[in-house]
């Protein structure tokens, strides 16, 4: 019979959790179409009065835009799908000045989310026309959430405590 191992620690020593999930899959739901075919044509972050883009939602995503038309802005997050994953330390301006991933806004980083602030134009049908992106036209979309200063939680309260 062979023994587990030991999950004794002694003086000084400190253990990681080891039940956290390794990995996690993102379901896309779309695809964000933009003007911007070139990485260099796309603004560093996108501006609210920029160009008209198109989220483009998978069908079976449809029904999930009830209520969105309430919202004039809104957070879309993006998978930023052509960008290198592997930089810890990253030098923007190329110049042997290097700063961390997580100091940075880059589209490099181990998952590439990318996060914008958009304004909502309108809906046609399972497509949001909004302005504010500055991803290249074809990067899957992740998720879309009422920017947070508008969002009145529609969901009973956690506790007493929360206003
Ligand atoms: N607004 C987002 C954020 O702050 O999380 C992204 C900012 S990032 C600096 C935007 C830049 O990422 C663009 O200027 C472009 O160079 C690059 N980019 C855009 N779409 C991309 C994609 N699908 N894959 C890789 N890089 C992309």
């Amino acid at each position: 019979m062979i023994d587990s191992p030991s999950t004794d620690l002694r003086d000084g020593e400190i253990a990681v959790d080891q039940t956290r999930p390794a990995d996690a899959t993102v379901q896309f739901i779309g695809t964000i179409r933009t003007p911007f075919v070139t990485r260099d044509m796309c603004p560093r972050q996108g501006r609210l009065d920029g160009p008209d883009c198109r989220l483009e939602l998978h069908p079976d995503w449809a029904p999930a835009l009830k209520g969105i038309t309430a919202f004039e802005h809104l957070d879309v997050l993006y998978w930023l799908h052509e960008s290198r994953r592997d930089l810890v330390l990253q030098s923007p301006r190329g110049d042997g000045e290097t700063t961390g991933t997580f100091a940075l806004r880059s589209p490099v980083r181990p998952n590439p989310i990318g996060v914008s602030r958009v304004r909502l134009i309108r809906q046609e049908g399972n497509t949001l026309i909004v302005k504010g992106l500055d991803c290249l036209d074809e990067t899957p979309l992740i998720d879309i959430k009422p920017e947070l200063c508008a969002y009145t939680p529609q969901a009973l309260r956690k506790d007493a405590d929360e206003a």
